[in-house]
């Protein structure tokens, strides 16, 4: 799959459900109203249009939310997908969670053939963690981590970077991080969504910034390591771990995009930051066979968008987009 800008679309993130047991103050409001059930493809169908897209070309799932973890036998799908690792066409299946869950699925997800997990933790300390999540148990997530050290997955911590929340804790985030063999990705505050009483302009931290404080204190060397991401990565040269950087804001890598995400309802949406979107689940459930499904893809990843127009100042604190991070999973 080729997009009109050449970029060779081969990663699939794949939202299973817009709900969640967390509240994070950047990425929800306290009181959300979730998708009607009924709405949802089913495990088989989510099953079905991953293989499609297998077929076509992409080589990365990640498994994302809302929280991922929290879809009743959410682990049938992960059993499944597994079964397209080791010659069916996937080079690697993967999930970011918020890790509530993991003390009671790590296990089950390194047999479905997980190797690399994402985490999402912005503090180590258990009461900024509280006021961060809103509903999140911290000691609950160190149990999961303790867990997927035991089943082997290897880690890494997404951090969003937060003004004046977490700012001061970042360098010995990092350390903590490195001494358990995790990496740590920095994430800038991304404009999606109303998160009710909190402001984006409130929240936003210039990861330009971050990066001169660390510097400060550690030596970061670029290393040209590519991992399809957004991320840029350094090597911190007194910990011998790796460090990076999502930097929609400060510096857009739109140009190097090899991804569409999949909501939960069939949606797929072509860029985070844009609403160019396809309904698959209509045209799914209409036909057996899967061309139709296939010729759907195709139109569009023909449409997709150069890239998202993100921007965070005095003028612009309002949602670039209306739908929550959840919606599509980051
Ligand atoms: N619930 C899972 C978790 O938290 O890891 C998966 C879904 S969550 C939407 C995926 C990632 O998006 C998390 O790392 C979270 O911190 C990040 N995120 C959510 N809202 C965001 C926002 N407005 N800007 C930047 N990152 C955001
Ligand atoms: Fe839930 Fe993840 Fe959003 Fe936090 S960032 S509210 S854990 S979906």
């Amino acid at each position: 799959m080729i997009d009109p800008f050449g970029r060779l679309v081969s990663y699939l993130r794949v939202s299973v459900t817009d709900r969640c047991d967390f509240r994070c103050v950047y990425c929800m409001s306290e009181n959300m109203t979730f998708l009607p059930k009924k709405d949802l493809l089913s495990l088989e169908e989510l099953q079905r249009l991953c293989g499609i897209f297998v077929r076509l070309g992409v080589t990365k799932l990640r498994i994302t939310g809302g929280e991922p973890l929290v879809r009743r036998d959410i682990m049938s799908l992960f059993r499944g997908l597994g079964g397209l690792l080791d010659g069916g066409g996937l080079d690697e299946l993967t999930v970011t969670t918020n890790g509530s869950m993991l003390d009671r699925h790590a296990g089950d997800l390194a047999a479905a053939g997980v190797r690399r997990i994402n985490v999402s933790l912005d503090t180590l300390d258990p009461e900024k963690f509280l006021a961060i999540t809103r509903w999140g148990r911290f000691d609950r997530v160190m149990n999961g981590l303790a867990t997927a050290d035991a089943a082997g997955l290897k880690v890494k911590i997404n951090a969003v970077a937060m003004k004046g929340v977490n700012e001061d804790e970042l360098p010995d985030m990092l350390a903590w991080c490195h001494a358990r063999g995790y990496d740590l990705t920095l994430i800038e505050v991304m404009p999606m969504g109303e998160v009710g009483d909190h402001t984006r302009l409130d929240q936003y931290l210039p990861l330009s910034q971050v990066r001169r404080q660390l510097a400060a204190r550690y030596t970061l060397e670029d290393i040209p390591l590519n991992t399809g991401g957004p991320a840029r990565y350094v090597r911190v040269a007194e910990t011998g771990g790796r460090l990076g950087f999502i930097t929609p804001l400060t510096h857009n890598f739109c140009e190097s995009c090899n991804r569409v995400r999949l909501t939960c309802t069939g949606t797929l949406y072509m860029c985070l930051g844009q609403d160019d979107a396809v309904d698959l689940r209509a045209v799914l459930r209409a036909h057996d066979d899967d061309q139709a499904v296939i010729d759907a893809i195709h139109a569009a990843i023909a449409a997709k968008p150069k890239g998202h127009d993100f921007v965070i100042d005095r003028q612009h604190h309002g949602p670039a987009v209306a739908r929550h991070m959840s919606v599509t999973g980051g």
